[in-house]
């Protein structure tokens, strides 16, 4: 497998971060400076072999990348096609975010920061910061919804254990947009020395666009992995949508190709007719939030919604631009799986090929039993299999009677 290095693409977002009116950076005029020093940064290492060459470093021997792109086949039997896992869930740590961590410690290091910040909801991307933070050498500190607190105690303790300050957040709900904000706003004083984290495909500019880039090491080997076993590309990707990076590094190096199909899941929570579900593509309207601009959950009068997932890292009233943007240009389908579904797909995935999904993942899973039997009939169909399951035993022990 070569070397991973981005690719620029023809949905790259215009100098000043917009993709069509989507993305961009609306945030306080005492944040521009750090916004443009860390856009001049990354434009210088984007293409840059030496950077590139460092992070692949770190991908092979501490991430564990290329990750296998696994051949499911109980699944594929049972369905009557071929049904491909991007295995993410095998990366350290135990999903994709560390790809993200990997790459966003290396740039602040270069820049010269000693101290890094994130925010976290179920605590993932806190703990893939935090375990990027100690490899690195920099200082840590996570904002956290004071309710995210309590009911992921597990993470909290992984997050201290690697040495990182958590901080509740106790304004708003208490919960993940709640913790970004604080995290921006920390950021707004400290910015000389502190490398703010972001954790999925949105923020304000450059964000959107670095996270997807990194992510992207994730089609950028699946491509190669299933030319190398099928001959051809896929006819489908299928991933889950949070803030969406996953999806956007599982899409991107597919997008552009005629024969395959790109589709993006979001979280359905009781159903979107409940009002209680994270669908922001298909039930919210364009509004701002942490910096950018992109489809919202609101309420009439512009209130952010909450959202509402059995997944906590699909858990998001928000979007990442580039995905309001492919919706809007008709290039990516996007739908939705309930958490009825979703539980499902976890129980039929662990039972059909001894792999425990993350919840979040067994979104993407789900979907195959959505599909209609002629449309995925001997049809190649690759899943990003994000993350793995083992942090949601204990709401998994409570949810299921087995
Ligand atoms: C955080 C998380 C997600 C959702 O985040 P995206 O940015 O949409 O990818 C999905 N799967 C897993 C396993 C996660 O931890």
């Amino acid at each position: 497998m070569s070397d991973y290095i981005p690719t620029a693409f023809d949905f790259d977002p215009n100098e000043r971060g917009h993709f069509g009116i989507f993305g961009g950076r609306y945030v306080p005029e005492t944040l521009m400076p750090s916004l443009m020093e860390l856009d001049e940064e990354y434009k210088s290492v984007r293409f840059d072999k030496e950077f590139w060459a460092e992070v692949n470093y770190y991908f092979r021997e501490y991430v564990g990348r290329p990750s296998p792109l696994y051949r499911a086949d109980s699944l594929s039997k049972e369905l009557n096609a071929e049904i491909y896992l991007k295995r993410e869930d095998l990366n350290h740590t135990g999903a994709h975010k560390i790809n993200n961590t990997i790459v966003q410690g290396l740039l602040a290091k270069r820049m010269g920061k000693t101290k890094v910040i994130a925010e976290t909801g179920a605590g993932q991307h806190g703990v893939a910061t935090a375990t990027v933070a100690a490899l690195m050498g920099l200082e840590c500190e996570v904002f956290m919804g004071e309710k995210d607190v309590s009911r992921q105690e597990l993470n909290v303790f992984r997050m201290k254990l690697l040495g990182a300050k958590v901080h509740p957040v106790t304004s708003g709900s208490k919960t993940l947009k709640d913790a970004m904000n604080d995290a921006i706003r920390h950021w707004v004083t400290n910015a000389r020395d502190t490398f703010y984290i972001i954790g999925t495909a949105a923020g304000p500019h450059p964000y959107p666009l670095m996270v997807r880039d990194f992510q992207a090491v994730i089609s950028d080997e699946a491509k190669q992995q299933i030319l190398e076993k099928t001959s051809r590309l896929p006819d489908y990707v299928v991933a889950c949508i949070g803030g969406g990076s996953n999806a956007l590094g599982m899409f991107a190096h597919f997008i552009n190709e005629e024969e395959t199909q790109c589709i993006g899941i979001e979280a359905g929570g009781h159903g979107l007719s409940s009002g209680k579900h994270g669908a922001s593509l298909a039930h919210g309207k364009p509004g701002i939030l942490h910096g950018q601009l992109s489809y919202l959950l609101q309420t009439d009068d512009g209130q952010i919604k909450e959202a509402h997932s059995i997944s906590a890292g699909l858990d998001y009233p928000g979007i990442g631009p580039e995905h309001s943007y492919l919706m809007e240009q008709g290039k990516v389908r996007y739908d939705s799986i309930t958490d009825k579904e979703a539980m499902d797909a976890f129980v039929w995935l662990s039972q059909a090929e001894g792999i425990v999904p993350a919840f979040e993942s067994a979104h993407a899973i789900a979907y195959l039993k959505k599909m209609s039997k002629e449309e995925l009939e001997g049809k190649t169909v690759i899943v990003s299999l994000s993350g793995r399951g083992d942090k949601d035993m204990t709401q998994a022990m409570e949810l299921l009677e087995l």
